[in-house]
């Protein structure tokens, strides 16, 4: 098991280094193109598929990384750069993460491939758990997954929504009931291959922030996938159901749905985002403050913006501190005893709305108009506090898991 350590090792900093030139020279300059036109960058996506940084590889070499920090460092980096364009780049992740966590070796090694096609065709894949009426209340999920034995295919059927990449994905990972009973434990999730009929982009949505990165509804409509697409396989999934119907009937504890496994691995890398897209404005903000000057001296000759900068600063390190924890804690098999996943991702997006509006006020007139980037920092930033659990979630999770309170 590797040791907590601040450091990165220089393997680590070769990687860090290499993926902030392309987001400085790659993804930054073409951020306020493609948050304007709210479109999926492809030749970006194209272009980091080229080099190796859209790719299963890279991605895996950093999830396996044994100290835990290769997640958080890769994030962080690519949203230094722009936040829409590096969702477009590590969105199919998601879906990625959906496939190892509740899938076979044999799953991991048909679908996780072409999530993401080759350097020449790429792909991206979906991660598909939100419903109209199903968001942070995922037990009310209505989408249905019925067994046809005869065919040994299940047939799914209901509406899923901010699907990031949902309907121009090849690989759709969609969670949905297979037993109305058991409310949150009776979910499982599907693998939808490339092309199925039956399966529809809805209405794609036009956002706030994170522009580049395509969000939309799914629709699907008597979606009939074999029996092979369903992640963990059918003897994985009676299993779990009879246990979960024992503890039922028992009154017993509650066990964790799939689209919760997959959330919980994935909430310190949504901290690392939240602490790119901070690092960037502080960096902006800094950067103005001490050339801009009024009444004869830099503005950071002011202690009122010192101060800022001061706090701005401190806050995104203890971010950073509480998502590198989680990760390595993650990474090494530490249970999250007192939710740290929770506290990483709360801390750090807040910290990403607090420090982009700061920033904003900083740079003044400026920071207010889209000729500076940090007005498309702050919409993005809002993100963070809303998906894969808002904030008042994370909360809510922390103080269930402090008090002993079960989990829903
Ligand atoms: C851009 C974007 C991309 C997304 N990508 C994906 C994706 O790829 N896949 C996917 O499945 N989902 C995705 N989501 C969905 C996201 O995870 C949900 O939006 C999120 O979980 C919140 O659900 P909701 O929007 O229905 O809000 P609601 O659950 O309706 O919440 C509304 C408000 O009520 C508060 N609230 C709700 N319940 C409680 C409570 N018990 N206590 C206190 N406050 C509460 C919330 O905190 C929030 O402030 C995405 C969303 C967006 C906006």
């Amino acid at each position: 098991m590797a040791e907590f350590t601040m450091e990165l090792n220089d393997e680590q900093k070769e990687v860090r280094d290499w993926i902030h030139g392309f987001a400085a020279d790659v993804v930054r300059p073409a951020a306020a193109e493609w948050d304007e036109r709210e479109e999926t960058p492809w030749p970006v996506i194209q272009e980091a598929a080229k080099i190796g940084l859209y790719s299963l590889d890279f991605y895996a070499q950093q999830f396996f990384d044994p100290t835990g920090l290769g997640v958080p460092m890769t994030m962080e980096e690519l949203f230094w750069g722009d936040a829409g364009i590096a969702l477009s780049i590590v969105g199919t992740g998601l879906a990625a993460v959906g496939v190892l966590a509740n899938g076979t070796e044999e799953q991991i090694g048909t679908w996780v491939p072409q999530m993401y096609g080759d350097a020449n065709d790429v792909k991206v894949a979906a991660f598909c758990s939100s419903e109209p009426d199903a968001g942070s209340d995922v037990a009310s999920m209505r989408t249905r997954a019925v067994y046809d034995e005869a065919k040994d295919e299940w047939v799914l059927n209901g509406t899923k929504t901010w699907a990031t990449n949902g309907g121009i994905a090849n690989v759709h990972v969609v969670v949905a009931v297979v037993d109305p009973e058991l409310g949150s434990k009776g979910h499982a999730s599907f693998i939808v291959p490339p092309n199925t009929p039956g399966l529809s982009q809805g209405q794609k949505f036009k956002k706030h922030g994170i522009r580049a990165s395509h969000t939309a509804e799914v629709v699907l409509e008597d979606v009939r996938v074999p029996g092979h697409c369903l992640l963990g396989g059918k003897d994985k999934l009676d299993e779990r159901l009879a246990r979960a119907r024992e503890k039922a009937k028992a009154g017993g504890e509650r066990v964790k749905n799939a689209a919760m496994a997959t959330f919980e691995a994935s909430r310190p890398a949504v901290g690392a985002m939240a602490v790119g897209t901070a690092r960037a404005a502080y960096e902006e903000a800094l950067e103005y403050a001490t050339t801009r000057e009024q009444f004869g001296r830099p503005i950071i000759d002011n202690q009122g913006v010192a101060f800022q900068l001061a706090d701005m600063r401190t806050q995104i390190d203890a971010a950073r501190l509480l998502v590198w924890r989680a990760s390595w804690m993650a990474t090494t098999g530490k249970p999250f005893t007192s939710a740290e996943g929770s506290m990483s991702k709360l801390f750090a997006s807040e910290t990403a709305k607090k420090v982009t509006a700061q920033a904003i006020q900083i740079l003044g007139g400026n920071g207010f108009t889209r000729e500076y980037p940090v007005e498309r920092m702050h919409r993005d930033a809002a993100i963070y506090t809303i998906f894969e659990g808002t904030s008042e979630i994370q909360r809510l999770v922390i103080a269930r898991t402090l008090s002993g309170m079960p989990i829903r």
